[in-house]
């Protein structure tokens, strides 16, 4: 699974961070303008679950195989 973030879009709520219970860790760091973007630690650990996607309401999370 390929996982992408798209900083412009997150908003740094950290749903997805709560969500991901199993797979790679999703940390919220800060951008360099101080705003709170979430990142994908390990993305070779995702399970495709879909639960950060599910739970993102701007839709910044995108999942491939
Ligand atoms: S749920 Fe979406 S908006 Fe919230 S921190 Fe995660 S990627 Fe960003
Ligand atoms: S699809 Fe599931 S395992 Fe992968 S990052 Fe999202 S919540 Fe975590």
């Amino acid at each position: 699974m390929e996982i992408t973030i798209d900083k412009n879009k997150c908003t740094g709520c950290g749903a997805c961070r709560k969500a991901c219970l199993k797979g790679p860790k999703i940390f919220l760091l800060k951008d360099r303008n101080g705003k709170k973007v979430a990142e994908v630690g390990n993305p070779s650990y995702c399970l495709g679950c879909r639960m950060c996607v599910s739970v993102c309401k701007p839709g910044a999370i995108t999942l491939k195989n």
